[in-house]
């Protein structure tokens, strides 16, 4: 997923690498109340996804007095076939030097690529065929957090002391974020300093579910006290609580009730090894779920003893909900125990989901 250059730089800006004051519009009327915050002049940035806006014009450079009108006259425009629906308004840099900077992931290596370039500004592909000694590029272990002096020496060369605590920042961005490219082009040089003129960076689509599930966790209130408690917990939205033993099992579990049309409540792994008191607490949260009708608990018992879990199951005292299915180590004795107590128990955990999808139909 590519971001926009606006998201792109909100999150340089947020790691600590310089971007040129700004802001986003929608209309070009909303520039107005922010116009006291830039100089002279003020640079219109389409905020399109292609390459080369400068030279397709979605990029002007208007003086203050008429910023308005070239907005207005932008957003009129189609780049490269794209409507303009966002700009992004900044100060106007008076650039001395461009470089070009990124960091993408190499398919051959299967490493992180830095590459560095001191004729920046322009396509990297066209430096790269014209002339092709400017362009350094080293890989770096993407076991390694930081890109380590020596490494950074060989890319930079002598703008190493100006230049490395920016690479180090992006290369942060490049391993938090998930990306699969994370490019500042151009790189400026300015008398105030140095700064991100224009940013990319692409998002891996498979790291986007981690990363939301990242930002769910620990969010809830009962996601804490799940955590507090030792559980792996995750809150869902539907009606079947989940309890297991082990994230694989568990997220079987969801992903079977899933296949039979129900809907998940929670994500619950009890952890290896769970004895009563666990498992007690872990049935009383789940069943105390707002919406929760029926509960999955699928056991497979190893470190963890079926024995132990049934009596857990007897101690949370709620067998109209519960719906158990016990294998492994010590299940008979986790049978005879739940055995007349009113308990729905399953031989497989797809006879288990089954039932437990049918009865809230
Ligand atoms: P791209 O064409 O989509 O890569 O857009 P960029 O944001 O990289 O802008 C292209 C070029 O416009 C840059 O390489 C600069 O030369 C020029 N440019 C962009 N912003 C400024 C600015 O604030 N000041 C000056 N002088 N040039 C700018
Ligand atoms: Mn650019």
């Amino acid at each position: 997923m590519r971001l926009s250059e606006h998201e792109a730089k909100e999150i340089l800006k947020g790691y600590g690498i310089p971007v040129p004051v700004g802001v986003v519009i929608r209309v070009a009327g909303e520039l107005e109340p922010h116009l006291g915050v830039f100089g002279d002049q003020i640079v219109l940035k389409a905020q399109v996804a292609v390459g080369g806006r400068g030279k397709a014009g979605g990029i002007v450079i208007a003086e203050k007095a008429d910023a308005i009108s070239q907005a207005e006259a932008l957003f009129g425009k189609e780049i490269r076939g794209i409507p303009v629906k966002e700009i992004l308004a900044e100060e106007h840099l008076e650039i001395g030097k461009e470089y070009y900077l990124s960091i993408a992931v190499d398919r051959s290596s299967r490493m992180p690529l830095l590459l560095f370039a001191e004729a920046g500004g322009i396509e990297i592909e066209a430096v790269a065929r014209e002339q092709p000694e400017a362009v350094k590029t080293i890989t770096v272990s993407p076991l390694l957090a930081e890109v380590p002096p020596f490494a950074l020496r060989d890319l930079l060369g002598g703008m190493a002391k100006d230049l490395a605590p920016i690479v180090n920042k992006l290369y942060r961005i490049f391993r938090e974020k998930d990306a699969i490219l994370a490019e500042i082009n151009p790189l400026a040089v300015t008398k105030k300093g140095i700064f991100a003129a224009d940013a990319k960076i692409i998002v891996d689509e498979s790291a986007l579910a981690r990363q939301r599930l990242e930002k769910g966790r620990a969010q809830t209130g009962r996601e804490r006290e799940a955590e507090a408690h030792g559980f792996s917990y995750v809150d869902l939205d539907g009606e079947i609580g989940v309890i297991g033993n082990g994230a694989g099992l568990t997220m079987a579990t969801i992903d079977l009730i899933a296949l039979y049309g129900g809907r998940a409540a929670n994500f619950l792994d009890v952890g290896g090894g769970a004895d009563r008191t666990r498992v007690k607490k872990a049935v009383q949260l789940v069943a105390g779920l707002p919406g929760v009708r029926v509960i999955v608990l699928n056991i497979l018992g190893g470190i963890t003893r079926c024995d132990e879990v049934a009596k857990g199951i007897l101690d949370a005292g709620i067998p109209q909900k519960v719906m158990v299915r016990l294998a492994g180590v010590n299940e008979d004795e986790g049978k005879a125990l739940l055995a007349g107590k009113g308990y729905m128990m399953f031989e497989t955990m797809d006879e288990a989901v089954k039932e437990a999808v049918e009865a809230i139909r």
